[in-house]
């Protein structure tokens, strides 16, 4: 059989520890034997990134913004133990962090759904994506413990340093906490049309959730943005499509979700998007059937699995011992990535041989093949056998020859 050509460069971005195992085994033999593909390689692992002073990351992030698709291996985020472990300059940035900020762009995070592994809430046939505002808010605030009796006010000086607004938020008769919390409409307008985006492209209704009632400036302000940028660039096309723009209150948004099929973009503020992403997470079964892409208001897109490097599990690999670690979000990053490149290249082709993969994945799992975390989680039958990362991905290979 010739290999499937993919007509433009893929930006691959490598990682570390188990995931950067892991990642050439997929590499190797899911991909390299069937594709003809050319990749723009960028190697993050934390030891490249500290040789280059991390040059190397906004490179990743540049190539991206030139070629429009990359997939992401996992990287280490170090911390004072990883500087001591690695022997590094500095405590380097998330390179994730790095990357959305040159991108400005938005994650969304999806579950893989099996057959054998039900997620928590009994009605969920299909996965909820979740997109997640990363930025602003609770997370960059100011806040100040309060010591004592006295008056908390909240005062704006525009930029010429002109007093233009002050309101009172607390006239304390002692002691408590005061935070000022902030987000700007570039950030927000980047976000809706980052979903609107994703929605139209996955054809999933788009859900948004706010407290408008209770925050008549600040969340309005939100509901504001969202419902522009739908009236003003996506309503004729989602009516087309048959999808809906949906706006509700938060509390009334979770209520729901709950006793839907699924199926929806859930958009959500950033704590809200911290909050139901982990409760999304741990309903469907495992962090290793959760992927997760990174898209750009102007269009690019960055897939990777949303677990991280599976450090303990590396340890175990390199004392020399098999592990049962799970490569399904890595094989999902992958196929995310192609099937993108192939519709924006118009090359059906190599779409179908990602859905093949897909298949043979997913099947390998239904059909009881599976790593350790999900023998935990899965519906107990006697047919279902724990095997080691490498016997998991020759079965897929296997399964995937006999589709192509
Ligand atoms: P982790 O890699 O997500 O793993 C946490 C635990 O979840 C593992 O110990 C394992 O549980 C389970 N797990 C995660 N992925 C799995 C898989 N594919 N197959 C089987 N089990 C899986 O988090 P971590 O070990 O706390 O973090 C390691 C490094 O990852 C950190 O340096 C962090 O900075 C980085 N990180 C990177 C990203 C990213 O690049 N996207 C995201 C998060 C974290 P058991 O040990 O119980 O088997
Ligand atoms: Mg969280």
């Amino acid at each position: 059989m010739p290999k499937i050509k993919v007509k433009t460069p893929i930006v691959e971005i490598d990682g570390d520890e188990m995931t950067r195992i892991m990642w050439q085994m997929v590499k190797d033999q899911l991909l390299l034997p069937h594709l003809d593909m050319n990749l723009e390689y960028y190697d993050l692992q934390l030891k490249k990134r500290d040789e280059t002073d991390d040059k190397i990351t906004l490179d990743a992030a540049e190539a991206i913004k030139k070629y429009g698709v990359g997939v992401k291996c996992a990287t280490i985020t170090p911390n004072k133990d990883r500087v001591k472990e690695y022997n590094l300059k500095q405590e380097w940035k998330s390179p994730n962090g790095t990357i959305r900020a040159a991108l400005d762009g938005t994650v969304f995070r999806a579950p893989i759904l099996v057959e054998n592994i039900l997620p928590a809430v009994r009605s969920w046939k299909k996965p909820i994506h979740i997109g997640r505002h990363a930025y602003g808010d609770v997370y960059k605030n100011c806040e100040y413990r309060v010591p004592e009796a006295g008056k908390a006010e909240l005062l704006f000086t525009n930029a010429a340093g002109k007093e233009l607004w002050r309101g009172t938020i607390q006239d304390f008769n002692g002691s408590g906490v005061i935070q000022g919390i902030h987000n700007t409409d570039k950030s927000i307008a980047s976000f809706a049309k980052a979903c609107f985006t994703y929605a139209y492209d996955q054809k999933l209704h788009l859900w948004f959730g706010a407290k408008d009632t209770i925050s008549k400036t600040y969340d309005a302000q939100f509901r504001k943005i969202f419902d522009e940028e739908y009236q003003n660039n996506w309503k004729t096309k989602f009516d087309e499509a048959g999808l809906e723009y949906f706006f509700t209150l938060i509390d009334d948004a979770v209520a729901r979700i709950m006793k839907t099929e699924g199926g929806m973009l859930w958009a959500c503020k950033n704590y809200d998007g911290d909050v139901m992403s982990d409760m999304l997470g741990s309903a469907y079964g495992s962090l290793a059937m959760m992927t997760s892409v990174l898209v750009s208001p102007q269009g690019y897109y960055e897939f990777e699995a949303s677990h991280g490097t599976v450090q303990k599990h590396y340890y175990k690999y390199l004392k020399g011992e098999k592990t049962s670690t799970n490569p399904m979000a890595l094989i999902f990053a992958w196929t995310g990535c192609l099937k993108k490149r192939g519709e924006l290249d118009k090359t059906p082709e190599v779409g179908e041989f990602a859905q093949k993969l897909e298949d043979a994945a997913l099947e390998t799992v239904e059909n009881g093949i599976m790593t350790g975390d999900l023998m935990r989680v899965a519906t107990p039958d006697p047919k279902n056998k724990q095997v080691y990362t490498e016997e998991f991905i020759a079965e897929v290979a296997n399964k995937l020859v006999e589709k192509l």
